[in-house]
Formats: C-alpha cells, structure tokens, sequence
C-alpha cells in the first residue's frame, strides 16, 4: 500500500500517520516527491482495510493499493526515476557510469596498473574482487581483506570509488569499511540473509541478477535490500543461463527496457560475465547502452593471460580505452553523455 499526503501535510500529521500503521504491525517507509511525502506500507499487519481507513486522516491524500509484489522497487510507489551519489559521481541520472577492473584483486602491481589505465579511459569506479565465489573449491578464492586495502590505496591514488563483492552476511561491516559499493553477485542473489544484512548497511548496493532468477524474482531480491531500509540498489544484468553455449551466459538485454518499466532503480549492465570472452564484450557493451543502460561494469587485466580468474573475458587496456571512445559515440547517438 502507498498513502499518498497532501502537499501540505505537516510533519505532525506525517507521525500520526505512521504512528498508527506501526500500531497494526505494518512497517513505514518514507519517500519525499519533489512535493510531498509518500508513505510505502509494508509487512504483514492486522489487515489492509484498516490503512484503507487512514485516508480519513488529516493530511493524507489518498491510499493506493500496489498490484506488484515488489513494492518498494516499484515504478507504482515512486514514479522519479532513482539516481545515487558518491562523491561527485552520479548513478542514474542521464549520464552513463562506467566501473571498470579486474575480475579479482591478484596483488599490487596488477591492480595498481589496471586502476591507473581505467582511470585514463575514463572510467570513474574501480571494480575488483577480494573475496570471490568460486565453482571449485581449489580456485583463488580472494585475497580477503589484503585484497580490500589494496582496493583502498587504489582509490586514494587516482580518486576511484570501490566496488567490490561480499559473499558472506558476517564479512558485510567489514566490506563497507573498504568499499564505496557493496557488490552482491550473481550467486548470491537469492541468499536472503545477506541481502537483508546489505540491506542495513549505509553503502549503497550492486546487486547482479541471478543466473536463474527471472526479472519479477530479481526484483523481489532488490526489495529485500530496499525493505531493510537501504534505498540506494543499483541493478545489474550479466547474462542469464539458457541452452546456448557459445557463450557463457545469454545477456537478457530486453531487461533494460523491462526493468525501466517497472522499476526506478538505476540498471547497469556486465557485459563481461554474459560473454565470456573478451571479443564480444565491446558489442554487447554498445548495444547496452542503446538500450537505456545507466551504465556498465566490465572487466580489464593488464595481463589477462596471467590472470587468476576470468581472464579470457577480460580487456587488455589499450582495448578498454578504445571501447570507452565508442560508448561516448553511441552514447551522445542515444542522447546520453559518458
Ligand atoms: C564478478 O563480478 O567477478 C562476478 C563473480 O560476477 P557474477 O556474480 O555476475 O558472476
Ligand atoms: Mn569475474
């Protein structure tokens, strides 16, 4: 449910409205419109016809039934599209994001070199794994948190913000104390209590579509983290598994438009996960941003022959640095800016 108040509702009558939907055991979550607040009613309360009822209360407007099960991911709730800060960069907002790096974080001479060459191309977030889910067992799992302070002196040197992986619920405060963003992978997006335990952390949150997950599920996954309280959740598509095996994942990218018309998160895009090999990655990456990506992450190693993970899907840099010259010619073509 969403109660609408009127634009001049005062802030007491904005608590008494509250007051009341906690006392039937619902839980509130405040939207502020450029005018007025929206209030989204979640939960499990004592009945939806006694918050129908609060209509009559002075300064609500109105009281709207929300057909999505997602509710607070919801184009319905809140019709401005959502765009998030760090520092000086913008997530969603018209212009394309571009977060670039290695799939992990080997040592720092690797990741040292690669945030230097992604910085020159242009891009402004430095992506990189300290702590990695793996299919085996025996493969490189991380540095841990070595890999995360490396992150950091990254960032301090060329001014990149941070977005790396948190597999594990406990490993979440630690992770934010690094990272400017808290990736959740693709595995890990239907594990609850760590989208929940994400979800109260006060970073925002890069949360990949599920290799088997559909679009209504994924979504349902972003409501986790959204009803925890942490409202800054940036969607990624990065290929879904289907009968091809040409690639390593089919890259779904009818969830950009899909997504847009359901939701008001910012949506990126990993072309680098959905090839496979780094030869595709440049198309797919231009066709997202046709589509209406807010952006991308992609993958670069200085030396992806020597690469611990993910290597044959990744850049070299001079092969980054020209991929980024082509998005800024497709994005001004779409009537974006890089
Ligand atoms: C990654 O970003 O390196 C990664 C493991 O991605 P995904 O979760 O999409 O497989
Ligand atoms: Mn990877």
């Amino acid at each position: 449910m969403l109660i609408a108040m009127e634009e001049k509702a005062k802030q007491e009558e904005l608590d008494e409205v509250m007051r009341r939907i906690r006392s039937l055991n619902y839980e509130c979550h405040v939207i502020s419109e450029q005018k007025r607040w929206l209030i989204g009613v979640t939960g499990n309360g004592k009945g939806k016809r006694r918050i129908q009822v609060l209509e009559c209360l002075p300064g609500v407007e109105r009281v709207i039934p929300i057909s999505s099960p997602y509710k607070l991911a919801s184009l319905e709730i809140k019709k401005e599209k959502s765009f998030l800060k760090i520092n000086d960069i913008v997530i969603g907002n018209g212009k394309l994001v571009v977060m670039a790096g290695p799939c992990s974080v080997e040592n720092e001479e690797q990741l040292m070199e690669t945030a230097r060459a992604v910085k020159e191309a242009g891009a402004t977030i430095l992506r990189g794994g300290a702590y990695k889910p793996r299919t085996s067992p025996y493969a490189f799992q991380g540095l841990g948190e070595e890999g995360l302070k490396l992150l950091a002196k990254a960032r301090s040197h060329f001014e990149l913000a941070v977005v790396t992986e948190v597999i594990n619920p406990q490993d979440v405060e630690l992770v934010a104390s690094y990272a400017d963003i808290l990736q959740v992978g693709a595995r890990n997006a239907q594990n609850f209590s760590l989208l929940r335990e994400v979800g109260r952390a006060r970073k925002p949150v890069l949360l990949k579509r599920g290799m088997m997950t559909s679009i209504e599920e994924y979504l349902m996954s972003a409501e986790y983290i959204l009803s925890e309280g942490n409202g800054d959740v940036i969607l990624c598509e990065r290929g879904i598994r289907t009968f091809e095996t040409a690639t390593r994942n089919t890259l779904d990218l009818s969830a950009i438009p899909v997504l847009k018309e359901k939701t008001h998160l910012p949506i990126i895009v990993d072309p680098s996960h959905a090839a496979g090999n780094w030869k595709y990655v440049p198309s797919l990456s231009l066709a997202a941003v046709a589509a209406g990506a807010d952006g991308l992450i992609i993958e670069v190693h200085p030396w992806p022959e020597k690469a611990l993970s993910d290597g044959p899907q990744s850049l070299k840099p001079d092969q980054f640095h020209t991929l980024m010259e082509d998005i800024r010619q497709m994005a001004k073509l779409v009537g974006r800016e890089l």
